[in-house]
């Protein structure tokens, strides 16, 4: 009779756990939302979660009243070229003029490389006289690095500035356009493609570090949203090698990275999964390269750009329906956002569970919003990001359009769930700043004091749901981690405040204090 009941809890008290966590707000994040006290690890997975725990255990720990979670997942972001920023890149974010950048650029200048790569650069941070913020020209790079080759992100990666040798190089040197040396999306991805690739050592380090990273921000599993084969390989041989330990969901470039993983089928281990393609619609809303379906408010010549013709999308999408391949497409603007629904709703039917995803869906046709539910389309948001832009982006698509950007609250009534994520480096990866971000719309400094656009907010509720179990889900993996469920793997990260209970003004303050992954710790 013993056995049975200990059977039907999925644990013999007769062993002993390897870990037991005692007096804690442990939120468990399982469907009934439950807080418990004790939650008991052994071999890596959980084997209770309660308030009365019976049996022994090798280590226990006192939480003291403090508050445990399911380790955060960044359901979209960009891991690998993250880590190449801090292998071989300038950081120019913050930068607040041009010459700023250039004097960055000057100070970490070095003669071991012909190489001059830096990113972050926002020139909506910069001044001027008539209020609008040119893209710069490349004329002071040619003058002052003459025998460089010089290639610089804007902070949303949409936008380059080259130097004119990379222009050279690429076959780009035109007069025309945009100011010369200012390259978008599909141009930017040419020139970033003449850059050497990071060799395997530099790679390695790359992965180390970024993950380093990641881990003092609690963060126990990312999406990458975009990776080639040799990486991907690379990131599974440090895997089984014990040396790399953060799980990631990484999305197929769509090129011979997809037709490699479709042949030998998914890829799916204990800390790597590769299941899904990655696509891109449109540009960024801060180069204006997404797609409106109207013109830019600020400047009317442009509507923005679908970045592929059609027959390139449902190519892919193709395949992915064939293979079963999950389809992740970055989309922002609502041009860009309708056009992926129209493809996505040629291959989709109702009732279907294939969860492809849109990647940002950050501004969305009033008519467009019931489309996602209707095929189950799941909408994955940055929250972040509608702190970064909301002092600019409604100057950029006017205060009729702006009313149906950042729509969290709508977006997630469709499905009832939604993926939250940072897509860093282009915004923090903190997701404790993520939660706050969702649920405050506020900038760390409580600005707005009522919020931007409040009524799109979430509940912290949905907002630590979109950071766990909603991730986990839009990668097929509810069933193995993103809440503290006997069976699921200890993911777990214990922090100095209490998310749901603290006001919202001290939650950016809040500390990661520990983090396990697998039932080993950390941090
Ligand atoms: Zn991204």
């Amino acid at each position: 009779m013993q056995t049975d009941l200990n059977k039907q809890n999925n644990f013999h008290y007769d062993d002993s756990a390897d870990l037991l966590l005692v007096n804690g707000r442990i939120y468990t994040v399982d469907e009934h939302f439950t807080v418990v006290s004790q939650m008991a690890v052994r071999d890596g997975k959980i084997v209770y979660t309660g308030n009365n725990f019976k049996s022994k255990a090798k280590e226990t720990i006192d939480l003291q009243g403090k508050c445990v979670y399911p380790g955060f997942i960044d359901g979209h972001c960009h891991f690998v070229y993250f880590g190449e920023t801090l292998v071989r890149y300038i950081n120019l974010k913050g930068c607040s003029s041009f010459n700023e950048v250039i004097e960055r650029l000057q100070q970490h200048n070095n003669n071991d490389s012909n190489w001059i790569i830096g990113q972050g650069w926002d020139q909506n941070l910069w001044t001027s006289e008539n209020g609008s913020q040119p893209f710069p020209d490349n004329k002071m790079l040619n003058q002052l690095f003459p025998d460089k080759f010089i290639l610089l992100s804007r902070v949303d990666g949409h936008a380059v500035l080259v130097n004119d040798n990379i222009l050279n190089l690429i076959n780009m040197n035109k007069e025309s356009g945009n100011p010369k040396g200012i390259l978008l999306d599909n141009d930017a991805d040419i020139a970033k493609a003449a850059i050497a690739p990071l060799t395997d050592g530099q790679l390695k380090t790359a992965l180390l570090k970024a993950e380093s990273v990641c881990f003092d921000n609690g963060l126990s599993s990312i999406t990458d949203a975009g990776l080639d084969k040799h990486t991907i390989l690379t990131i599974k041989k440090l895997q089984d090698e014990g040396i790399m330990k953060i799980k990631v969901n990484a999305m197929a470039n769509p090129d011979s990275t997809f037709d490699f993983f479709i042949n030998q089928g998914k890829l799916e281990t204990d800390r790597l999964k590769v299941q899904s393609v990655k696509l891109y619609t449109d540009g960024a809303l801060g180069s204006r390269g997404a797609k409106l379906l109207q013109p830019y408010t600020d400047s009317p010549e442009t509507e923005g750009f679908i970045v592929k013709d059609d027959s390139f999308y449902r190519q892919i999408c193709r395949k992915a329906i064939d293979s079963g391949f999950q389809v992740c497409t970055h989309a922002i603007g609502d041009g860009g956002v309708r056009h992926t629904l129209d493809i996505y709703s040629e291959f989709l039917s109702e009732n279907n569970d294939l969860r492809w995803r849109i990647e940002h869906s950050q501004i969305v046709d009033s008519t467009d919003f019931q489309r996602y539910g209707k095929l189950n389309i799941i909408p994955s948001i940055q929250a972040t990001h509608c702190i970064d832009d909301m002092s600019w982006a409604g100057k950029y698509i006017g205060t009729q359009r702006i009313r149906n950007a950042y729509p969290y609250r709508r977006l997630l009534s469709e499905n009832n769930w939604l993926v939250n994520g940072t897509d860093f480096p282009w915004s923090n990866m903190n997701p404790v700043i993520t939660f706050y971000s969702s649920v405050a719309r506020q900038d760390i400094d409580g600005n707005p004091k009522e919020g931007f656009q409040p009524h799109d907010a979430l509940t912290r509720e949905q907002a630590l749901r979109s950071i766990t179990i909603w991730a986990a889900k839009g990668q097929f993996e509810e069933n193995v981690k993103g809440s503290l469920e006997t069976g699921k793997c200890a993911d777990f990260v214990i922090l100095s405040e209490d998310l749901m209970t603290a006001p919202l003004s001290q939650i950016p303050n809040t500390e990661m204090l520990s983090l396990y992954i697998n039932g080993e710790k950390i941090r």
